[in-house]
């Protein structure tokens, strides 16, 4: 029957989707781009403490 092979695939997709949905938003977050919550200055994104004012990332 034609619809329990399409409802498995529709499940896939969206999960799929959702992935690739996750992705995207990341890529559109370049590490770069993080801030310090304390003084909102950029600060990389593999430091450990902020180099403005010693907030712990
Ligand atoms: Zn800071």
């Amino acid at each position: 029957m034609f619809l329990m092979w399409i409802i498995p695939l529709l499940l896939i997709g969206l999960v799929v989707y959702a992935i690739s949905g996750n992705n995207l938003v990341n890529a559109f977050q370049p590490a770069s781009n993080r801030a310090c919550p304390q003084c909102k200055q950029a600060v990389q994104n593999d430091w450990k403490t902020c180099p403005h004012c010693g907030q712990t990332l």
